[in-house]
């Protein structure tokens, strides 16, 4: 391949294909750089040596497809180009044939091409050659090998699942196909292939797995596709801990093949109540440190009637030290406040440690106590900032996670280490739905209350917690699961808790139920997603940038032109009247 030659390859004959990167003409010689997807190496084309292999290197343009055969050779020490790791050699082209013509490209095929993503997705085919997008689909490709390869040698089956089904609901709106064969009825896209990989458990299949694709009709946000994969796995007999553990070394394995460094294992583990205490969501990213204080404790007597109301209505004193950050400009520190403002939060109390005294707006009417309270309980360091804010416990977790964000962001605060892998386990099983008024389930309802819930489900719901279990990468949830429901009275159960009719129940999921009657073992699984997680791996910010042919923001395929209308006919066949 034309990126592999080297200099132990000097004095070797090779025969090349590729695409014309570059063309120099040097009046007497043209020089070619030709490139496939290792690649670039140089072509020497010189008229004394073939005549015939001149003329065309001549008329080559770029993005022409060629074939040469030639010599391999050293290049002359003034010309060897260091940037390139086929610098040190060249090919002195013997035979060339043009395999085909192109035109000239609308954008250049270019590492770092600044061309609009509308055109780059137009001409996907071009964007693709590009060499940071091979190496991404390349890395993607290394992927799913290491997660096969370790899951083959775990015993799992590789085991396809309909496409073409009956809605799965995972908690968003499902893509529908019309039935031309029963007209008026649609099969459903699968959110997930959760429901056959339970079948399959109660099939005997005791440890299976897919790349699945799944299709959520949302609306998109940056890092969403219409469609998307998942690495989706289940096992009988397990419980959480060997989920966990079967996904910490498929993850290992995974990083080391595409990293060259493994994981340190076990991963860490926060429950979901405890990563809230610590850093405001389920999402956590311990790359930084700076974890939430709660301070409510040393402002029980305090004379501030800010802090007095607050604690009357039960609300609570937490904040968080900004690691590094030190003696801030007064502006700044206002830009924080501000932005506080914004995520809903009446006052953000900001303190700089100065000795063992503190600077604060707050500070003349706080008692020694309260001060040293504030710097022990945050740990501040000298000249470091401290940020405070009172409220409710939902609403200073959620203002704080945001601001701790905000703030690594701001200050360009270092991570400790490049990656953090985190689990977060123990979800509540179910939500309250202000709007449709209503339980809902946290992750999907098939999921398992812990069994320590099971007499008392139905008398504080909220309080159940779930046998579950996200994977956190570097604050970005990557994927999760559960052990599940397998006895058909708890699902029952489950089901009328959310306000599932028996009815509705047996109408839309009466096949999971019957199976449940037919000897289901206990089983439980997870699934990740791979698009994401190739982002993460690869470092790129879009989605877009890890998946070959992705749609935009409005779902579009700008290279096919999907979605498009179809012929009366086809409307015809299906019954249907477009609008
Ligand atoms: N089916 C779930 C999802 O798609 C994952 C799982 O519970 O295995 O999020």
């Amino acid at each position: 391949m034309c990126g592999e030659l080297r200099e132990e390859h000097a004095g070797t004959e090779v025969v090349l294909c590729g695409w014309v990167h570059t063309r120099r003409d040097h009046g007497g010689v043209v020089f070619l750089d030709l490139r496939d997807r290792t690649g670039l190496v140089q072509l020497v084309c010189n008229p004394e040596v073939s005549p015939a292999s001149h003329a065309l290197a001549h008329q080559a343009r770029t993005e022409y497809v060629l074939a040469c055969r030639g010599e391999v050779r050293m290049r002359p020490p003034e010309a060897v180009n260091p940037a390139l790791a086929t610098g040190k050699v060249e090919v002195l082209a013997r035979e060339i044939k043009v395999l085909n013509a192109s035109r000239t490209p609308p954008f250049e095929i270019q590492e770092g091409v600044a061309a609009d993503e509308a055109l780059r997705l137009r001409y996907r085919y071009l964007d693709l050659r590009r060499p940071e997008m091979q190496e991404a689909l390349i890395l993607r490709g290394a992927v799913t090998r290491a997660v096969r390869s370790y899951l083959d040698e775990k015993g799992f089956i590789e085991l396809e699942t309909p496409v073409l089904t009956k809605s799965t609901p995972e908690g968003a709106r499902d893509f529908v196909v019309p039935s031309r064969l029963q007209p008026g009825r649609f099969y459903a896209l699968p959110q997930s292939p959760q429901l056959f990989k339970q079948l399959l458990m109660i099939a005997g299949y005791d440890r299976y797995y897919q790349i699945a694709r799944c299709f959520r009709d949302e609306d998109l946000r940056a890092d969403r596709q219409p469609e998307f994969t998942q690495i989706d796995l289940e096992m009988s007999f397990v419980d959480a801990d060997e989920v966990m553990e079967t996904v910490e070394g498929m993850f290992d394995r995974v990083f080391r093949q595409v990293r060259g460094e493994g994981l340190e294992l076990p991963l860490p583990r926060l429950t979901w109540r405890r990563s809230l205490e610590l850093y405001g969501d389920d999402r956590p990213d311990l790359r930084f440190g700076m974890p939430i204080c709660d301070l409510t404790a040393i402002f029980a007597s305090s004379g501030l009637r800010l802090f007095q109301e607050e604690l009357q209505r039960g609300g609570m004193v937490r904040g968080f030290r900004l690691e590094g950050v030190t003696s801030p400009s007064r502006k700044v520190l206002d830009e924080l406040v501000e932005f506080a403002r914004g995520l809903g939060s009446a006052g953000l109390v900001w303190v700089v440690r100065e000795g063992e005294d503190l600077r604060s707006p707050l500070a003349r009417h706080l008692s020694g106590e309260e001060k040293k309270g504030i710097l022990e309980g945050l740990g501040l360091l000298e000249g470091e900032v401290g940020l405070i804010l009172l409220g409710t416990f939902e609403e200073t977790s959620e203002r704080l996670a945001r601001l701790r964000r905000h703030c690594v962001e701001k200050f360009g605060i270092g991570p400790r280490k490049p990656w953090s892998l985190v689990w977060v386990v123990d979800f509540p099983l179910f939500e309250w739905d202000e709007e449709e008024k209503r339980y809902k389930s946290n992750h999907h309802p098939f999921t398992s209350p812990k069994p320590e819930f099971l007499d008392r489900l139905e008398e504080e719901p909220l309080k159940v917690l779930s046998d579950s279990y996200d994977l956190v990468v570097n604050g970005s949830e990557v994927g999760g699961g559960s052990i599940r429901i397998h006895q058909r009275d708890l699902q029952e159960r489950v089901f009328r808790l959310l306000g599932l009719g028996e009815e509705e129940a047996r109408e839309k999921f009466g096949f999971l139920l019957e199976a449940l009657d037919y000897g289901a073992p206990p089983h439980g699984g997870v699934a990740f997603g791979l698009d994401r997680l190739v982002m993460l791996l690869a470092g790129r910010e879009n989605i877009r940038d890890v998946i070959a042919f992705p749609k935009t923001q409005s779902g579009a395929d700008l290279l096919t032109g999907a979605p498009d209308v179809i012929y009366p006919q086809q409307l015809r066949e299906l019954r249907l009247r477009a609008t």
